[in-house]
């Protein structure tokens, strides 16, 4: 473990880019991988490609949970304490990299490069969180539950586990899980989403560059057929999943049939209301700054509106306007507030999206189909797109779209926006727009949502706190991160004993330590 390790990110970078293939990370370095199958990686600012992703098939996903299985005994044996000094050394480098892991974000996902490295900065909060370890794995003792009977409570490591991961934050969103899961002693295989996988690569660089032994962590890249395999093996204790909600629920219910533990988190629709009250200024940057930022292409972006009373008359003439001025370029451009969308394809669903909202009687207000950024004609850019008078039984309200599309949707009072909102299948993020506390507070209570925000258009929520949906955002019973992660990745055991009195077996000298 103590062997001395090159400097990291530049290893896979540099091996990638060579090769121009971006492949897996399976016992400390990345190896050849047996599937022949290739997909072409795409810059989105300039529809050109980049280079390729390695599709794995089943042997290379048993090759990465192989070398997992054989790294978590030491691992799981190692005192928390150490594991969280590694944890403190991956902090400090990721910190160092996060320009250039967020260059290679915006150069695969497309969005700003500030968003881009704000990102990484949410992601380096949890690996924060995961250096406080040694606390959270605290159990609770119980002296003298009998005579001489003392009874406690510890929290072990589940083994082998993974993580499969979507497109839109590729270095947040596994953070969301490895950082927990390797400080509670598991070992951990990650399959990223094959649009933007290099990041991925970085991150595996900058952990054995911080000290982590061989095969704790470990990458394939792939699609279903990497899924399929994880989901079925027997060595895989785990599965966090985070996408869309069609995919969560069958990889939720396909791994419990398996006898893993899953948490998969889905899909969003998320509301922001405005009531009458509300600041107005600071309610349009809201919905401007949650509906646009990152293209829309973000579960907590917001994507209806829901203007109650006279809000609408007050809030749409400055959103039309700001929509449409919004500066839309290529990500690495200091000037750009919105980027690109991912793929061609999503872009093309994206507009049949707004095509269908059209169709069916919404006003729009903003229309970005057509956009176009000079000198970037291969890019796959869209337009801010605006919607008036959207009803809940149009697809437009009902289905995710993931795109920078605002729906308006106009309702008489507060109750009734409340009503909307819960009758909605998602629930993943919320937000309220007023100066009422009795009002927020009431929102807060009833509201049937995981994440909600008072005046917060996007509310994440810190690392700490945990992260998670309702209804049919998320599928499993915790959320991720936060003290629901620990608990997720550790299972209990219950100690009871008692012993024959002994006495002290002599002096020890030396101060004890984590050895
Ligand atoms: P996706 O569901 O297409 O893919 C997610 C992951 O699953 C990827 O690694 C992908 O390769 C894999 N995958 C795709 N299809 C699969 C299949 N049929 N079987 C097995 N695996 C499959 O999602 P995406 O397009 O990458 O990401 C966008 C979606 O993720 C949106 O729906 C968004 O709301 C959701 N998301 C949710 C959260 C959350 O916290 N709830 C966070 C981020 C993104």
């Amino acid at each position: 473990m103590n062997k001395a390790r090159e400097p990291g990110v530049t290893g896979a970078s540099a091996n990638a880019a060579k090769r121009g293939l971006v492949g897996n990370f399976i016992g400390g370095r990345v190896v050849e991988a047996s599937s022949p199958r290739r997909q072409a990686i795409t810059n989105p600012a300039t529809g050109e490609v980049s280079g390729e992703a390695v599709l794995s098939n089943a042997a290379d996903v048993g090759a990465a949970v192989a070398a997992a299985s054989a790294a978590f005994p030491a691992w799981a044996a190692m005192a928390p304490l150490r594991r969280a000094r590694l944890m403190n050394r991956l902090l400090a480098l990721v910190e160092q990299h996060k320009q250039e892991l967020g260059r290679a974000i915006t150069l695969e996902h497309g969005k700003v490069l500030s968003d881009a490295v704000g990102e990484v900065e949410r992601g380096i909060e949890i690996i924060e969180f995961a250096c406080g370890i040694p606390q959270l794995l605290k159990g609770d003792y119980t002296e003298q539950v009998a005579t001489g009977i003392d009874n406690w409570t510890m929290r072990q490591p589940l083994g082998v586990v993974a993580g499969i991961t979507p497109f839109n934050f590729p270095v947040m969103v596994p953070a969301w899980m490895y950082p927990v899961a390797l400080a509670t002693g598991n070992t951990f295989v990650l399959k990223p989403s094959p649009l933007d996988p290099t990041p991925s690569l970085l991150m595996a660089e900058l952990i054995r560059e911080a000290g982590f032994p061989d095969g704790v962590f470990n990458v394939v890249q792939g699609d279903k057929e990497a899924v399929d395999a994880l989901l079925v093996h027997p060595d895989v204790q785990a599965l966090s999943f985070v996408g869309s909600t069609p995919v969560a629920q069958s990889i939720y219910e396909t791994g419990a049939r398996h006898g893993k533990r899953v948490q998969a988190l889905g899909g969003a629709k998320n509301h922001l209301v405005v009531m009458p009250d509300a600041d107005i200024d600071k309610a349009v940057d809201a919905l401007i700054g949650a509906a646009f930022g990152s293209a829309g292409e973000r579960c907590m972006a917001i994507s209806v509106a829901v203007l109650v009373g006279s809000a609408a008359d007050a809030v749409l003439p400055q959103l039309q306007q700001r929509a449409r001025e919004l500066r839309i370029g290529p990500g690495v451009q200091d000037s750009s507030e919105m980027g690109p969308i991912v793929s061609a394809a999503a872009r093309q669903r994206i507009r049949a999206a707004i095509d269908a909202g059209v169709a069916a009687g919404a006003s729009l207000l903003v229309d970005g189909r057509e956009f176009q950024v000079p000198g970037h004609e291969g890019g796959f850019f869209l337009g801010a797109t605006v919607f008036d008078h959207v009803r809940p039984e149009m697809a437009l309200y009902r289905e995710e779209i993931f795109g920078p599309v605002l729906a308006c949707v106009r309702v008489p009072s507060f109750d009734q926006a409340l009503q909307l909102i819960n009758s909605h299948e998602y629930g993943n993020g919320v937000s309220l727009f007023t100066s009422d506390g009795g009002v927020a507070r009431e929102f807060a209570r009833r509201v049937q949502v995981g994440m909600v925000g008072v005046n917060v258009p996007i509310p994440v929520p810190m690392s700490w706190h945990g992260f998670g949906g309702w209804k049919r955002s998320l599928f499993g019973d915790m959320h991720a991160y936060g003290e629901e992660g620990v608990r997720f990745y550790t299972r209990q055991k219950s100690v009871m004993q008692r012993w024959p009195d002994s006495i002290a077996k002599g002096a020890e000298f030396a101060m004890p330590n984590a050895r």
